[in-house]
């Protein structure tokens, strides 16, 4: 894995937690994008060689819907940027991780995406991420 990409955090209404982070970070999120398969709409900061993304639900059965119901605004998942996310996904399930999703898809920002069941992280929801080439 070759650094933190990103830290999610789910949120209940995007809009005011822009105008929140973008006070604090000091810079306006660089994109906002919805990502209709996975019911969320999300908006990206940079911080330095880092990221945060923030989160909203757009249905009700969204799985950003079932955090905030859980558990309220908070960290959501963090995420990986790794180099070859198939290899890794062989990788983690040999060590006894178990894989939401063995298929990557298509996330935000750009982004084949594969999530780790917190259940096998301490609680941590996991994301790995890597770039989707432009030919894919
Ligand atoms: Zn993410």
């Amino acid at each position: 894995m070759n650094k933190i990409e990103h830290l999610g955090i789910a949120v209940k209404n995007l809009e005011v937690s822009n105008t929140l982070f973008e006070k604090l970070l000091g810079v306006a999120p660089y994109k906002t994008e919805e990502v209709a398969s996975e019911g969320v709409k999300t908006s990206f900061f940079k911080t330095g060689e880092s990221k945060i993304e923030l989160l909203e639900a757009t249905t009700n059965d969204s799985t950003i819907a079932k955090f905030i119901d859980k558990k309220g605004e908070g960290i959501h998942h963090i995420a990986f940027e790794v180099g070859d996310i198939q290899a890794e996904v062989e990788r983690l399930k040999d060590e006894g991780f178990t894989i939401l999703n063995e298929t990557p898809k298509r996330g935000a920002d750009n982004k084949w995406v594969v999530f780790l069941h917190p259940k096998t992280t301490n609680g941590v929801l996991v994301e790995l991420c890597q770039e989707i080439d432009k030919n894919e």
